[in-house]
């Protein structure tokens, strides 16, 4: 479904990813796993047009979107849920969900989407005219996450989901990325957090200095010794 091939890309002048190439095959969870700066955020900008590839190319479904802009890009079916939420905190949860769902595909049907979207999401259903600003940071991400299905994507990409929440917060959202992916949605995760993605993937590829280090089935990655050393600290 999607294919990152052979691809340069950075800031400027500065090269940040180093002939990256990656493939997520529809209905799969795919990981992406590294340190602090490693350039996970920089592979999803690259694939949702924020970044275009110095060499090298983008392909989703057999096109090549490395070119298109990023509302193009979000019209092919590709929805990032970014690092940090990004929600619009005076406006109530459910403003938030419905702002999810401009995407052409997604407008006509909303009503139906938001239904559906809310069972998978039960609280954000009693929670529906707060403030986005009045909730916890785990029910955020939740209706971060919520939103992005609005756009009734194809591929949903999720960066650090974990990022800033209580371990047991951390659970309840990979629970419900678990959720989302028996829905038969394919999704694509960049986290620090290795333990609990792998948990939740099928395949992980393992980035390092902004170059593909590894890549395996999730639970061959969790018995790999690098792995195991550099970010499961056994
Ligand atoms: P993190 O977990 O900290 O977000 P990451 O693996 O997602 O890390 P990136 O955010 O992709 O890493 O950053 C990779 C490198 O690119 C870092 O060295 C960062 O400083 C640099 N970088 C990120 N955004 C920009 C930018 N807009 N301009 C210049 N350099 C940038």
């Amino acid at each position: 479904m999607l294919e990152v091939r052979n691809v340069d890309a950075g800031y400027g002048s500065t090269v940040i990813l180093q002939d990256v190439s990656l493939r997520v095959e529809e209905g799969e969870v795919v990981t992406i796993v590294g340190a602090n700066g490693a350039g996970k955020t920089t592979t999803l900008r690259t694939v949702s047009g924020l970044v275009t590839p110095k060499t090298g190319g983008v392909f989703f479904e057999g096109e090549e979107i490395s070119k298109l802009q990023p509302h193009d890009v979000v019209d092919r079916g590709i929805t990032l849920i970014p690092e940090g939420r990004q929600l619009f905190p005076d406006m109530s949860v459910r403003e938030n969900l419905l702002m999810g769902a401009h995407r052409r595909d997604a407008r006509g049907v909303r009503s139906e989407t938001l239904e559906e979207v809310l069972g998978l999401f039960p609280r954000l259903g009693e929670r529906l005219d707060q403030h986005a600003s009045s909730l916890s940071g785990g029910e955020q991400q939740m209706v971060a996450i919520a939103r992005g299905m609005m756009a009734r994507p194809r591929l949903l990409m999720f960066d650090e989901p974990s990022l800033g929440l209580a371990p047991i917060i951390v659970e309840q959202v990979f629970d419900v990325i678990s959720k989302v992916a028996a829905s038969g949605m394919t999704v694509l995760i960049v986290e620090q957090n290795v333990w609990h993605t792998l948990k939740a993937a099928d395949r992980g590829y393992v980035l390092e200095n902004g170059e593909m280090v590894l890549d395996d089935a999730a639970d061959a990655l969790i018995e790999n010794d690098h792995v195991r050393q550099a970010y499961l600290g056994i």
